[in-house]
């Protein structure tokens, strides 16, 4: 059998042949060079607007590379033809296996990007020989033909969240859809401002805007703004994960001060890596964690109160309805306000401030569980972090898109992936 044969079971061209397949002689790494040629008689098709044309001349021969085989790098080598077209003028023909003035064949390309959604960019450039930039390229590729194919119809639930990346304060906003039958990323913003939220509904579109019936979000001010503005009919839900976040950062804060404020007062050590112990859900401690914990909660100090009022706080999500939920959120707030502790009074606060937001997460029968946007966060987390590679905004931008956006892929990628 020849390697022909094989290729035209995977990639078979209407109006094109292979030819030859050669070794390459003197290359570092092992080459296979197979020759293209335009089947007899066929006419040359104008790359500008589609149509069969005549031949004008033939450029010279470019090389395109194929997907990699048996530890050989694979090139396609053709002269294109250039077609005289009455409505485009002199112009280079269209070929079926590669797209616009790219160097890398269409094959190649989603084979990469597919590797890239399971191993890391760097990896996939080591595995396959090839530079970052060439996988770099294919993912932009790939996100791009699926960012134009994507199904944006029947979009009912969205959750927004921001995540930090890079050093110091630089967020980015994400969008995601968090409908029980479809869950993936839609959008992808810089910063967490006014602009950035109403950027996303630009794109989004007023009509698709107007079907929203759930957002669940954070209680960021210019989030909760522009959400009002711009979708008043969507039931605003502020979401578990959020909240929860809310009130261990508060108890991160408390027991930062208290420990410090120990120290300097000369007593025993008894905070220090106390973090996780305050921050865990009691169900995931180990053993020797809550033999810690159940001595640190004999001291009376604000970190133990506010650990408390943190465990009592989880009660809320218990409730069925909206009103005993309510009264449950007013007295928690009271009690966290005579607690004296300052972070958690900042928390108390806000809380008392978006109470109806709050209670929106009743109303809206509990649909959105916390998972989903908490589960979304870790991954763009871990996504943004694997690439330190990433350091402009567009590679994070890609790659996010790319772990996260549950793009389409066209139908023929399958036969090489
Ligand atoms: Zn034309």
């Amino acid at each position: 059998m020849q390697i022909k044969t094989i290729l035209n079971r995977v990639q078979k061209f209407k109006s094109f042949v292979y030819g030859a397949v050669k070794l390459v002689e003197g290359t570092s790494v092992p080459t296979l060079e197979v020759e293209l040629q335009p089947r007899l008689n066929s006419r040359p098709i104008c790359s500008g607007c589609g149509h069969k044309r005549s031949g004008y001349d033939r450029s010279p021969e470019r090389s395109f590379e194929f997907i990699p085989m048996w530890g050989h790098k694979v090139f396609f080598r053709y002269a294109p033809r250039r077609v005289d077209c009455p409505s485009c003028g002199v112009r280079v023909e269209r070929m079926p296996w590669v797209s616009g003035k790219h160097r890398l064949t269409e094959a190649y390309v989603w084979f990469l990007s597919g590797w890239a959604k399971r191993l890391s960019w760097k990896e996939v450039a080591e595995a396959f020989r090839t530079t970052w930039d060439h996988v770099f390229c294919s993912v932009d590729r790939a996100v791009s033909w699926g960012r134009e194919h994507q199904d944006l119809s029947d979009v009912e639930a969205i959750g927004i969240d921001e995540i930090q990346w890079q050093r110091g304060h630089r967020y980015l906003t994400l969008v995601y859809q968090i409908d029980s039958n479809c869950k993936r990323l839609l959008w992808i913003g810089k910063k967490r401002k006014v602009k950035t939220l109403l950027g996303f509904f630009r794109w989004f579109g007023q009509q698709r805007t107007k079907e929203l019936r759930y957002i669940c979000s954070d209680m960021w001010k210019p989030y909760l703004k522009v959400i009002k503005k711009k979708a008043g009919q969507a039931i605003h839900i502020l979401d578990r994960f959020h909240i929860m976040t809310h009130l261990s950062k508060a108890i991160d804060e408390v027991r930062a001060g208290e420990a410090k404020e120990l120290k300097e007062k000369g007593y025993e050590p008894v905070l220090t890596r106390s973090r996780w112990l305050l921050l865990k859900r009691p169900e995931n401690l180990t053993e020797n964690q809550e033999t810690r914990l159940s001595e640190l909660l004999q001291y009376n100090l604000r970190s133990i109160r506010s650990y408390l009022l943190k465990e009592e706080f989880q009660l809320f999500w218990q409730y069925v309805s909206p009103y005993w939920a309510g009264k449950f959120l007013d007295k928690w707030c009271t009690k966290t306000m005579r607690s004296k502790i300052e972070p958690m009074k900042k928390v108390a606060k806000m809380l008392r401030r978006h109470r109806p937001l709050l209670l929106n997460w009743f109303r809206a029968k509990k649909r959105f569980s916390s998972g989903i946007v908490e589960g979304f966060n870790t991954k763009a987390k871990l996504t943004t972090r694997k690439a330190y590679g990433f350091r402009t905004y567009k590679a994070a931008e890609i790659a996010l898109y790319h772990a996260l956006g549950a793009l389409p892929v066209p139908i023929t990628t399958h036969e090489f992936f």
